[in-house]
């Protein structure tokens, strides 16, 4: 819900829509995910699209690359619940066929569509019917003359490849343009987009390409995107993950929220990273709350904290959270202790807690708990908790004490 007021002054760039969707100016960052399902499949798709909505995508982007996936998209465009941007390599008829079917967007690659008078009949029409494009420079697929003028896919090579297909596009006055200039290394990409950056004001499309399966894909496109991000630069933004699209999504709204970039939507769990102390299996209880929680749009920041003696103090800025002791699980607002429930229950009391908050507030979610009642059994549980493991549970003394020896001696 807390949208941080010291992230960096975002580039000021044109505004495009995209649908109904704004890109650029002072429109938020977007989120944008692709389909894997073969456009040609219209429930399929559709029931793709659907999820990547459901978790917080803005805008879908689907492959039309034969007659069967345009006419796909004559049948997908009209019942998405979010814009549709046909993805087109090679052929550029299969533009003109997108448009044709209502496509709110096409991306090109100017790697794969090379002829001028190909180029120019898509923007033509694209300009005619007022849909955007955006340039997507990939540095696998690199018009092979820039790749040999400047000995490989170069930021350079990248940023020049933009710049031609603008100048196509200007010569037929079409200026509904976003650009991306991916890269699979994170330092390519962030050096690409930098000098771009410098040289137009379109909005930018950030993205990490193949950046391959989560956890190390994740980590390689939160690198590059974040850092641009931070320095103010990027306007929508798509993680290329080997994995379920809506992971993607899910991603890629995670990192606008947690950069402040974006109102948050869903529940932001924090949890504790478990010691000597914990009363519970912290990552399972975690896991099983992320999981009641899907993606359900609850804008809250929930702990799940593994004991009763630190737990509610540590996440005493989080709307609500749970911490473990002698069995029983003890629920927390704001640091306040407002009931007791078995462990079995934790997780559900969790859930059911989070939506009272969501639709009466805190307060009244302090109102209507017993909380001297929840502090007093709270207090005992944490006495019983440091009788059993001493004020030490992670035998930090003892450790100091064999490095004390170990320095010493
Ligand atoms: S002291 Fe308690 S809340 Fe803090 S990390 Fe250890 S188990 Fe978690």
């Amino acid at each position: 819900m807390r949208v941080t007021d010291w992230t960096t002054e975002r580039r000021p760039t044109r505004q495009i829509h995209v649908g109904d969707v704004a890109v650029g100016g002072d429109a938020p960052v977007t989120v944008q995910s692709m389909t894997i399902t073969k456009t040609a499949d219209v429930e399929g798709t559709l029931q793709q699209i659907y999820g990547l909505a459901a978790a917080g995508c803005d805008i879908v982007r689907c492959t039309c690359n034969e007659t069967e996936a345009a006419e796909g998209l004559a049948q997908i465009v009209p019942r998405s619940p979010v814009p549709i941007i046909a993805d087109i390599h090679h052929q550029y008829k299969m533009a003109l066929a997108a448009m044709e079917a209502g496509v709110h967007g096409l991306r090109l690659n100017p790697g794969n569509i090379r002829r001028p008078e190909h180029i120019k009949a898509v923007a033509t029409e694209a300009r005619d019917r007022g849909i955007p494009i955006r340039i997507g420079v990939n540095a696998g697929s690199l018009d092979p003359s820039l790749y040999e003028k400047y000995g490989g896919a170069t930021p350079e090579a990248m940023v020049e490849s933009a710049e031609r297909e603008i100048a196509y596009f200007s010569e037929v006055d079409f200026d509904l343009i976003k650009i991306s200039v991916k890269a699979s290394s994170v330092p390519l990409m962030v050096e690409a987009y930098r000098q771009l950056a410098e040289v137009t004001d379109h909005p930018l499309h950030l993205g990490v390409t193949e950046a391959g399966p989560p956890p190390a894909g994740l980590l390689k496109a939160t690198a590059g995107i974040a850092t641009l991000l931070m320095e103010g630069i990027g306007d929508t933004i798509r993680y290329s993950l080997t994995a379920d699209p809506v992971e993607e999504a899910r991603a890629g709204r995670q990192l606008l929220e947690a950069l402040g970039l974006r109102e948050r939507k869903n529940i932001d769990l924090i949890a504790c990273p478990s010691c000597g102390r914990a009363e519970i299996d912290v990552i399972d209880v975690a896991k099983r709350a992320m999981e009641a929680f899907g993606d359900r749009e609850i804008p809250l920041q929930v702990a799940v904290m593994g004991c009763v003696v630190n737990g509610p103090g540590e996440a005493r800025e989080a709307d609500l959270g749970i911490a473990a002791g002698n069995q029983r699980g003890h629920l927390f607002v704001r640091g306040r202790n407002i009931a007791v429930v078995p462990e079995s229950e934790m997780v559900e009391s969790l859930v059911e807690w989070a939506e009272f908050i969501h639709e009466h507030g805190i307060d009244a979610a302090i109102e209507r708990a017993d909380t001297a009642k929840a502090e007093r059994e709270a207090a005992k549980d944490r006495s019983a908790l440091l009788a059993a493991q001493g004020d030490d549970a992670n035998q930090a003394g003892e450790r100091i004490v064999e490095i004390r020896r170990t320095v010493g001696g």
